[in-house]
């Protein structure tokens, strides 16, 4: 089984790098990006879990509708700039976010990721408050200058009421090989991975971002956030799912799911 995650946002890159850039807050990225990959997931027969920002869904209400039959709609806060924000209401955010989410898609929102991977003690016992299944906040991997979750397990495992499901890194070295990874670096680095975290028993979480799949131009920004975004890597996506067309592809949920069922059998 593997797990696919998506990460369905505004575009804010250079925001978060403290530029200004007429470009920040688009989600016409996203959503154009989305529609390439959805012809993707079809081909390959993907369910995939969208971890989405309330902003992207007020201003995209009937795709996220569309999502929603087909995928795993799963939050991903509002405004997207958790990274460094002094003025960030955590809850608040997170609640407004849930909220239009549920509206829209009238199911319950049961899994949650931050934007940035900005995971922390107060952000589990807000996601108790706000009635959250599941959090993927943290990204089991050793990203030199940002996080590192070396000591942090590969597998599911409970936080408070909240059951953690990491996004994967490579199991012993701990390198991420999501997103700018799959589409930088020759395809059996991350393909390697998945088949080692396969091997070892553990699903792997993968995540990428719509707009990659969406030809970017931006000076703002470090040359590998946009470097082979658009058709090239549409094809290398493509490419990268065809390699693992005998495996189950499961959404967040299901995961919750049967964590869930396992964790009570073995108290009973
Ligand atoms: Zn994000």
């Amino acid at each position: 089984m593997i797990c696919l995650t998506i990460d369905c946002e505004q575009w804010n890159v250079p925001e978060l790098r403290g530029k200004e850039d007429p470009s920040n807050g688009n989600t016409l990225y996203s959503l154009e990006g989305n529609k390439k990959l959805l012809k993707i997931l079809n081909k390959h027969k993907v369910r995939a879990t969208f971890f989405v920002t309330g902003v992207f869904a007020e201003q995209n209400k009937e795709h996220v509708k569309e999502l929603s039959k087909e995928h795993e709609i799963a939050c991903h806060g509002y405004n997207h700039f958790y990274r460094g924000n002094p003025n960030l209401n955590l809850k608040g955010d997170i609640s407004k976010s849930k909220k239009i989410l549920e509206k829209i898609t009238k199911r319950k929102i049961l899994g949650f990721r931050s934007p940035q991977f900005q995971f922390s003690k107060g952000l589990i016992k807000v996601l108790e408050e706000l009635n959250f299944k599941y959090d993927s906040s943290i990204h089991s991997a050793y990203l030199p200058g940002f996080y590192n979750h070396k000591d942090k397990p590969l597998t599911p495992f409970k936080i408070g009421k909240i059951l953690e499901i990491p996004a994967s890194a490579r199991p012993g070295s701990r390198l991420p090989f999501s997103w700018i990874f799959i589409r930088n670096l020759p395809l059996i680095y991350s393909v390697g991975a998945v088949r080692k975290l396969l091997k070892l028993g553990i699903i792997p979480v993968i995540y990428v971002h719509p707009w990659e799949f969406y030809e970017i131009k931006n000076k703002n920004v470090p040359f590998y956030i946009t470097r082979n975004t658009g058709a090239r890597f549409c094809k290398k996506f493509d490419r990268f799912l065809s390699k693992f067309k005998d495996e189950r592809f499961v959404t967040m949920e299901e995961i919750y799911k049967s964590t869930k069922l396992r964790v009570s059998n073995e108290v009973s």
